[in-house]
Parts: C-alpha cells; sequence; structure tokens
C-alpha cells in the first residue's frame, strides 16, 4: 500500500489526539489495577500489517519500552473510518498485554502460555477488551463470554465427569465387595452346577467363595454364583 501524502498528512493531524484518548484510558485502568501504563511512551506509524503492540522494552521487540499504533487502523480517513468502540478495543488489546507482562496473575489464569495465551484473556476480562488474537470490525460491540473462557478446559468442565466417574467406580467396589453370601449356604454354578460354600475371602472389589462342589474345592468369584433357593444353610 503506498501511502500518499495527504492520507500521511491527515492521520499524523490525529495523533496528539489520539494519545490523549489512549492516555486517558491507560490512567483510569492504572488507578484500577495499580499500574504505570499510561506512563508508557505511545507511538504511531503507518504499518500496513500490525495494527499495534506493546513493547516491553530491554528485549527484541525494542530498546524503549512502548505501545505503539498504526495510524491506518486507529485513526480515521476518507476511505475508512474506525468505528469508537473498535479504536478502543485495539488500545485495550494492548494494555491487556501491559498488563500481562506487568501484573501478578493469579495461578488459576496460568493454564495456557503464550502472548495470547490465559493470562492475556484474563487480563482482557478485566479490561473489557476482545479476548481475540486477530482484528475484526465489529469485535468490540461483541458480549464476550469471559468467564467460559476463562475456564480451562482440561480442568473445569472435566471436574464434574472425573467425580462421577470416582463415584461410580467407588459404588461399584463397594458393591462387589459385599459379602452376598454365608459359610454352609449351598450355591449354583453355571459350569460347576450345585455346590457348598466352606470358606468366604473378602477382597478389595470382589468376595471369593471357597466352593465344594461334587468333586472338587474350588475358589470362584461370588459374581458367577446363583442362590440355590431352596436349599438354606445348616
Ligand atoms: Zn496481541
Amino acid at each position: 500500500m503506498i501511502i500518499d501524502q495527504n492520507l500521511r498528512i491527515t492521520l499524523e493531524k490525529q495523533i496528539p489526539a489520539l494519545r490523549e484518548q489512549v492516555r486517558r484510558l491507560y490512567t483510569e485502568y492504572d488507578r484500577r489495577f495499580g499500574l504505570k501504563g499510561a506512563a508508557v511512551p505511545v507511538t504511531f506509524g503507518m504499518e500496513t500489517d500490525v495494527l499495534g503492540y506493546y513493547a516491553p522494552g530491554g528485549e527484541m521487540h525494542s530498546a524503549m519500552e512502548r505501545f505503539h499504533f498504526s495510524l491506518l487502523f486507529v485513526g480515521s480517513y476518507a476511505e475508512r473510518a474506525i468505528s469508537k468502540e473498535d479504536r478502543l478495543d485495539i488500545f485495550k488489546h494492548e494494555y491487556a498485554h501491559y498488563m500481562q507482562r506487568n501484573m501478578p496473575i493469579p495461578k488459576e489464569y496460568m493454564w495456557k502460555a503464550g502472548k495470547h495465551g490465559s493470562d492475556w484473556k484474563y487480563c482482557c476480562s478485566l479490561v473489557g477488551a476482545a479476548p481475540t488474537e486477530y482484528y475484526r470490525a465489529g469485535d468490540a460491540l461483541i458480549r464476550h463470554d469471559y468467564d467460559k473462557l476463562l475456564k480451562n478446559i482440561w480442568k473445569d468442565p472435566n471436574i464434574p465427569v472425573l467425580d462421577i466417574h470416582h463415584r461410580e467406580q467407588a459404588y461399584k467396589k463397594d458393591r462387589d465387595s459385599r459379602v452376598l453370601y454365608q459359610t454352609g449356604e449351598t450355591v449354583t454354578h453355571p459350569k460347576f452346577g450345585e455346590g457348598v460354600i466352606t470358606g468366604i475371602e473378602p477382597k478389595d472389589g470382589s468376595v471369593r467363595l471357597k466352593i465344594r462342589f461334587r468333586n472338587e474345592e474350588k475358589m470362584i468369584d461370588q459374581k458367577w454364583l446363583k442362590r440355590s433357593t431352596f436349599k438354606k444353610p445348616r
């Protein structure tokens, strides 16, 4: 994109007002979160591929800590007038990056790393920024479900499921370890036929019975047996 001189002039004229808007917004957040984002220099450029960024400074990005915005996105000009809300959202987006770097983040929001990870989304929720990495016009007007977004999908939604599973397992184990027979009782086994219980061995999750069948004595899990109802224990 070739930026003509008139457009450049039009956009550069907006710098003081934009800078003031950023400063006011960030001052309000600073007060709320005990930060100093409004003191960070704000610069503007004509980038066509980047809306803005927060450079923490002293690192790879740039030597100077700063907020930077492209006038082609945050500025207004004849062909393209950005909505007030969308512009604000770009400012919020970068402030959330500033928060991500400068604020202690509660551990429960640290489950997804990355520049636009869960800690950043948590910061978005605090300032009401669209928690999306990529800009889409109108995103600022959407009501974002931060609660849903900030839930660790590997943790939270599975908790009830795991819990139910554990409870079912516990119930099953409990049911399977209950002794259902007594010594002396006559039982029927599908393969070995009728036999008399001579011993009971409760196990963890099962009950093994010593049964004397016609010719042999066997250890059988009680779940394979049928009670011979007409023969009472002696
Ligand atoms: Zn970003």
